[in-house]
C-alpha cells in the first residue's frame, strides 16, 4: 500500500516525521513482505529501536501481523512481518442501474463480489445493497471489517458527505451515508468514482514520483479525478474535475446535467452505443459489452462506432492537457479491455492539439472496473492511516 511519495520525504523527529516514518515502514512491509525487523531497519535507514516501536504500533492497529519465522544461515531466527490478511473493507461501486458490492483486503484483493440491481428509489436500492453487505459479513466471520467505501457516479460535498451532483443516477436527495452507517454500524466514506479510482492507483499501484496525474473514467458518463502537484484536488464543495460536463457543442444532444453537447454525450459508453445505432438503425438494443464483442468478431459498424467514441475521448483530453498538463493520463472503465482499439485512436486525436512541452503518457488502468472497487476500498484504508501527505486538498 503506497502511502507517501517517498521521493519527497525528509526524515525528522517531529510528529509529522514520526507519521511519515510509520508510513515508510508500512510501505516497505507491503512491498517486501514477509520481511524481518532487521531488514526493515536496513532498507529504511531507521534505527532498530524506532522500527520496533513503529511495528508494535502497526500490530496494535491491526495493519500488520507476525507470520512465519525465517531461517537465516546463522544467528537468531527472526519473526517475519506481513500485512494483516484479516483486515478488510466493504467496497461499493454504484452505477446508474446496478451496484457492485465486494470485500477487499489490504493487498487490494477481492474476496467476494456481488451485483445488486438499482432502481430510481434510493431507499429500496440502498436496502438491497445493505442486505448484500450483511450476507457477506456473515460469510466471512473471521475477517475484521474496518468500514465501507462507496464509489459514486457523482460528486460528494466534503463537508456534508452528501451527494451534490449525480445527474446519471436520477436519485432524489437522500442521505446514503447515514442510512448505510445506521444499518451496518460501520463508518462509511464516499467519493466520486474517478477520484476513488485515482486514489486506488496511488494506493495499490506503485507510481511513486509522479505528481501530476488525471484519471478519466469512461462508463455511462465521463468523470475525472485530478492529482496535481502531488495533491488530490477536490475544489470548492468537491466539484473540481467535471470536464465531462464542459459543452463541446451547444447545439448537441441534451445531457443528463441539463446542458447540451457535453463531452460525455460524445465520449461515454452510451455515446458509443448511439453511434452504433446510427449506423445500424434496425439492430436490437445491445449492451456496451456486446458492442465490444461485436467489434472483436469483425463487425465493421461496431468498430466504426467505437473508433468514433475513442476520437471524442481524445478530443476531450485536449482540454485536460491544456488545463492541467499532467505527465500521465489514466483511463478506467470497460473500454480498457479493448485498449488495442481505443488507445491508438485516443492518442492520435489528443496529440492533434498540443501547446508544446512533453505530451502525457496515456495509459489504461490495469483492472478496468475492478479499479473502481479498489478505489472504494482505498477510501477507508487511507482514512484509517491518518496520513497527511494524501489528505484531499481543497483548492
Ligand atoms: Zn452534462
Amino acid at each position: 500500500m503506497r502511502l507517501v511519495d517517498l521521493t519527497d520525504v525528509q526524515l525528522g523527529s517531529s510528529e509529522t516525521a514520526r507519521r511519515i516514518n510509520r508510513d515508510i515502514v508500512l510501505e516497505l512491509i507491503r512491498a517486501n513482505q514477509p520481511i524481518s525487523r532487521a531488514d526493515l531497519s536496513r532498507q529504511s535507514g531507521l534505527q532498530r529501536s524506532t522500527v520496533s516501536q513503529i511495528v508494535e504500533q502497526l500490530i496494535r492497529e491491526k495493519w500488520v501481523c507476525e507470520g512465519a519465522v525465517a531461517s537465516p544461515p546463522r544467528g537468531r531466527r527472526p519473526t517475519l512481518l506481513e500485512l494483516n490478511d484479516n483486515l478488510v473493507v466493504i467496497a461499493v461501486d454504484i452505477h446508474p442501474k446496478q451496484a457492485t458490492v465486494a470485500v477487499v483486503d489490504l493487498k487490494g484483493r477481492l474476496l467476494s463480489r456481488s451485483l445488486v440491481p438499482l432502481s430510481s428509489d434510493p431507499a429500496a436500492s440502498t436496502r438491497l445493497m445493505t442486505d448484500c453487505m450483511l450476507r457477506m459479513q456473515q460469510e466471512l466471520p473471521r475477517k475484521s471489517i474496518e468500514g465501507i467505501g462507496v464509489s459514486l457516479p457523482g460528486r460528494v460535498d466534503p463537508e456534508t458527505q452528501r451527494m451534490i451532483f449525480a445527474p446519471n443516477l436520477h436519485w432524489p436527495d437522500f442521505d446514503l451515508k447515514k442510512v448505510i452507517e445506521k444499518t451496518m454500524n460501520l463508518p462509511v466514506k464516499m467519493e466520486n468514482a474517478a477520484s476513488a479510482c485515482l486514489l486506488s492507483e496511488l494506493t495499490f499501484r506503485r507510481i511513486d514520483g509522479i505528481r501530476d496525474i488525471v484519471l478519466v473514467t469512461v462508463s455511462e458518463g465521463v468523470g475525472t479525478g485530478v492529482y496535481a502537484s502531488g495533491h488530490l484536488i477536490s475544489g470548492h464543495r468537491g466539484m473540481a474535475g467535471e470536464f465531462g460536463h464542459i459543452s463541446l457543442d451547444p447545439t448537441g444532444i441534451l445531457c443528463s446535467c441539463g446542458q447540451k453537447g457535453c463531452w460525455e454525450t460524445f465520449a461515454s459508453c452510451r455515446a458509443g452505443l448511439r453511434y452504433y445505432k446510427e449506423l445500424q438503425p434496425k439492430a436490437r438494443e445491445i449492451t456496451f459489452h456486446e458492442l465490444l464483442n461485436l467489434a472483436e468478431e469483425g463487425d465493421t459498424y461496431a468498430a466504426q462506432a467505437l473508433a468514433k467514441q475513442a476520437q471524442y475521448i481524445g478530443r476531450g483530453l485536449q482540454m485536460i492537457i491544456a488545463a492541467l498538463s499532467p505527465s500521465v493520463i489514466l483511463v478506467a472503465g470497460d473500454i480498457t479491455s479493448a485498449w488495442h482499439r481505443f488507445g491508438p485512436e485516443i492518442e492520435k486525436e489528443a496529440a492533434k492539439f498540443t501547446l508544446g512541452g512533453a505530451f502525457p503518457q496515456i495509459l489504461p488502468t490495469h483492472e478496468g472496473e475492478i479499479a473502481r472497487l479498489r478505489g472504494a476500498a482505498a477510501l477507508v484504508f487511507q482514512r484509517r492511516s491518518g496520513n497527511e501527505q494524501q489528505k484531499v486538498e481543497t483548492a
